[in-house]
């Protein structure tokens, strides 16, 4: 099963995918994670696309775009993948579409989780990361899902790790500018979504609300998932 996830930063996608991923046993790809892996080891890549996400803009799609596909080549995806932040716009979404068929790889399900501007602005700041897992879900400012105190430490909720919070999540205008990203029809992630659920054939459209909790946005993704 291959499925491609649109939806703002902060909509909960990184979230579902995980769910996902442990249901179907998919690869989980997460561009943004890949970066940060690389921005913690200190590799050549991380050190070029740190400048970039730090401003809240996109790595250049000459870095990104072999990044992901060479990525799909891998052997965990063989049984299906998930991509999630990829593709972030009309270009990277037409060379996916473009590599896709001439590898005669079928794509499965668009999975896009709407979400309004500004309340995926206000999950964004008070979001925090595990050390252990990024996708264990922390928010300090929701209580199903608030973190907890551990000798005087706030901790994550599920596994007691440590937690951080990521440097773009905390500047404004970077934030902005991700979503400037997110939201433009005409060249960015938009614009590939759209696309991309105007494929038809076999792939499914599965459009939820993002609105509700965790367990609620899973059910309506998961009851239309076969
Ligand atoms: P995310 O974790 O998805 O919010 O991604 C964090 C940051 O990584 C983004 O703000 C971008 O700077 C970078 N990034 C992630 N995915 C892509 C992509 N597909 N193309 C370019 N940059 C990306």
């Amino acid at each position: 099963m291959n499925i491609l996830t649109f939806g703002p930063n902060g909509s909960g996608k990184g979230t579902q995918g995980a769910i996902i991923k442990d249901k179907y046993n998919v690869a989980h790809i997460e561009s943004g994670a890949i970066f940060r892996k690389n921005i913690g080891g200190g590799t050549e890549l991380g050190k070029q696309a740190k400048e970039y996400i730090d401003r809240g803009e996109l790595v250049p799609d000459d870095i990104t775009i072999p990044m992901i596909l060479d990525r799909l080549k891998e052997d965990d995806c063989k049984n299906g993948w998930l991509l999630d932040g990829f593709p972030r716009n009309k270009v990277q979404g037409e060379t996916l579409a473009k590599a896709l068929a001439d590898d005669g790889i079928k794509l499965d399900y668009v999975v896009e989780i709407i979400l309004p501007r500004d309340v995926a602005k206000l999950r964004i700041t008070g979001r925090r990361l595990c050390t252990n897992d990024n996708n264990h879900p922390n928010h300090i400012a929701f209580d199903a899902i608030k973190p907890v105190e551990k000798d005087g430490k706030i901790v994550c909720r599920v596994c007691g790790g440590e937690l951080s919070a990521r440097a773009d999540d905390q500047d404004d205008v970077a934030i902005d500018k991700r979503h400037d990203i997110y939201y433009d029809e005409t060249t960015g992630t938009m614009a590939a979504c759209i696309f991309f659920k105007g494929l038809g054939g076999d792939t499914k459209v599965i459009s939820v609300d993002g609105g509700p909790s965790i367990q609620e946005v899973s059910d309506a993704i998961m009851s239309q998932l076969s």
